[in-house]
């Protein structure tokens, strides 16, 4: 089975985590499979710069005119497409940044600069990791759910479902402004379970709603506008899934 991992732009932490955090596993990533391509280790195999693969990994966000042809010559050569880390899968701090920051419209075409968009925005994707980086376990079960036909699994609870498994005091009785309501679980409750709020780096819970989530922080004493700027960092163009825009 033939494997290529691309980067379109981004931090490149997504890549750069799998390659340090599957440690000795990534020499059963390398024996195992065929690895066309590797952003940061291996060079395109046979002279296309995309070449044919059975699963294509992209880390990275739509943010040129480049990212944009890159990405559907991916689509073009891939039997699947998968969606690596929270740049990929909401655009994440990119999405918010172009459209907040004002470029000049020479800037602009220079630059070949347009609004960040996930993936899904440019080609249909076959599944999305999320984590801002990704998560290596998640990377390991989704590549062999697909190697063995089955449908990687996405995680259909918020990150408080984990945090109060782990028997956490709750972040919002402290007067701290936490995401974990809204927000994609998965992660063990990482960041919570040792004190720090959620932020939500792996985009929104599906069933996230924005209403309740502002009531509770309201019934809790804290300020709904200390909780929107969180809001804009990590959620990318699925901010508006969320704001039901
Ligand atoms: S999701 Fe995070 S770690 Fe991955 S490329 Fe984007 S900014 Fe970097
Ligand atoms: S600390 Fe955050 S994640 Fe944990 S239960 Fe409270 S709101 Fe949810
Ligand atoms: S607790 Fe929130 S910010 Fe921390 S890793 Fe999990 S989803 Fe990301």
């Amino acid at each position: 089975m033939k494997l290529a991992f691309y980067s379109l732009t981004s931090c490149e932490g997504c890549l750069t985590t799998l390659i340090t955090k599957l440690g000795p596993d990534i020499e059963g990533l390398w024996n195992n499979f065929d690895i066309d391509y590797f952003k940061l280790v291996r060079e395109p195999v046979g002279g296309s710069k995309f070449p044919k693969a059975d699963i294509a990994f992209v880390e990275g966000a739509v943010v040129t005119n480049l990212d944009r042809e890159h990405l559907q010559e991916i689509r073009k050569n891939s039997r699947f497409v998968v969606a690596i880390g929270t740049c990929a899968s909401t655009g994440n701090i990119a999405y918010t940044a172009s459209r907040n920051i004002k470029l000049g419209k020479k800037a602009l075409s220079v630059l070949e600069v347009r609004e960040a968009e996930p993936l899904s925005s440019v080609i249909a994707l076959d599944y999305e990791l999320n984590g801002c980086p990704v998560n290596a376990d998640e990377f390991v079960d989704g590549l062999l759910r697909l190697v063995n036909g089955l449908e990687p699994i996405q995680p259909d609870f918020s990150v408080c479902y984990q945090c109060k498994l782990a028997g956490n005091a709750c972040l919002l009785d402290k007067k701290q402004v936490c995401l974990g309501p809204i927000a994609m679980g998965g992660c063990d409750a990482a960041c919570t379970s040792v004190g720090s709020p959620c932020l939500a780096c792996r985009g929104p819970y599906i069933e996230a709603d924005l209403k309740a989530y502002f009531k509770t922080l309201e019934n809790k004493g804290l300020k709904v506008e200390d909780a929107k700027p969180l809001l804009q960092m990590f959620m990318g163009k699925k901010i508006k899934e969320v704001l039901k825009e």
